[in-house]
């Protein structure tokens, strides 16, 4: 085992009802002793969680000792909506914002909205407050981009405006990483691109979720969870070893720092945390 100090974070989905925030708490609560560097809220698509997510966030400030990042998508928004929301988060003294477009909708719901891309959010919340900004990185390019190179050119433009870290979309395959941190390097990009790490429980929906990415999800992998349908319990086990594995190579490779799309559930983070030597302060 690598003993070199790794770095993590954990990102969390605002809940839809009681049980799911009892829940919620559950696991953040099991996820604070490994201190995390931050522990991101997500948004929903066209603000359809903004309540819920500003509350989570604030919670999160206000009950722990956790330094929360709010998620925050443009797309389908207003200037004064935004502006609302950015006052708003900080004066609450939440100073770190992930910044993003969001998805297109399908369909044509005329919805007016003043900003097309993340750089123009961005840009948005530099002129307001000094946030520390966050944005999104595509190693296995966007479904909406068309070319690798374009995916660096946003990423150079987002950082011209003020981004100083970028977390990637999650990925199976960790030479997809390797080969968008080498392009970056050679690019002059000097921010870190922290790996989006999701550990898959449901392979399923993983597999549907990724085609929609343009994720590549390895044939052996996608064995891996065959015949385990009614198993999840050994379903857990398997995506705990996945997840490591990916994380030891990445480790090989010089990374240090981790995110974890949790899913809302402590459990797997937690315990690739415990092998990677991410423990409660009191283990140590
Ligand atoms: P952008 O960076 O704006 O890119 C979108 C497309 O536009 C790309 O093709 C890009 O190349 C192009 N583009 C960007 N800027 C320009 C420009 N200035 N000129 C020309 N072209 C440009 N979704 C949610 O709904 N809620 C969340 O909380 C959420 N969190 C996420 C967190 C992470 C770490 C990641 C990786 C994704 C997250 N998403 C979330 C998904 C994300 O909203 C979608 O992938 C969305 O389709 C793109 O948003 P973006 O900010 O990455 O887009």
């Amino acid at each position: 085992m690598k003993q070199q100090k790794v770095n993590v974070s954990f990102e969390f989905f605002p809940p839809k009802n009681e049980g799911a925030i009892c829940s919620l708490w559950n696991n953040i609560n099991r996820l604070e002793p490994l201190k995390p560097r931050f522990i991101s809220v997500t948004y929903g698509a066209g603000g359809s969680t903004r309540e819920n997510t500003h509350d989570l966030v604030k919670q999160i400030k206000k009950k722990t000792n956790l330094q929360p990042a709010a998620h925050l998508t443009c797309i389908n928004s207003t200037k004064e909506e935004i502006e609302f929301i950015a006052n708003d988060y900080w004066i609450s003294g939440i100073k770190h914002i992930v910044a993003l477009r969001g998805d297109v909708p399908t369909h044509n719901n005329n919805v007016k909205s003043d900003f097309k891309y993340a750089t123009d959010l961005i840009s948005f919340l530099r002129k307001k407050h000094d946030f520390e900004i966050t944005v999104s990185a595509y190693p296995e390019i966007h479904p909406d981009s068309n070319s690798i190179e374009q995916e660096y050119d946003v990423l150079k433009k987002k950082i011209d405006l003020g981004a100083t870290k970028a977390i990637t979309q999650f990925f199976f395959d960790v030479e997809y990483y390797f080969k968008f941190i080498d392009g970056a390097i050679k690019r002059g990009i000097k921010i870190p691109i922290i790996p989006g790490i999701l550990p898959v429980t449901n392979c399923e929906r993983t597999i549907e979720f990724a085609k929609k990415m343009n994720c590549k999800m390895p044939i052996k992998l996608k064995n891996m969870f065959k015949g385990l349908d009614s198993d999840q319990e050994t379903r857990k086990l398997v995506a705990a070893t996945i997840a490591y594995d990916q994380c030891d190579k990445l480790i090989s490779g010089g990374v240090k720092d981790f995110h974890f799309y949790t899913l809302n559930r402590a459990d797997l983070s937690f315990a690739i945390c415990h092998i990677l030597g991410v423990k409660p302060k009191a283990d140590k």
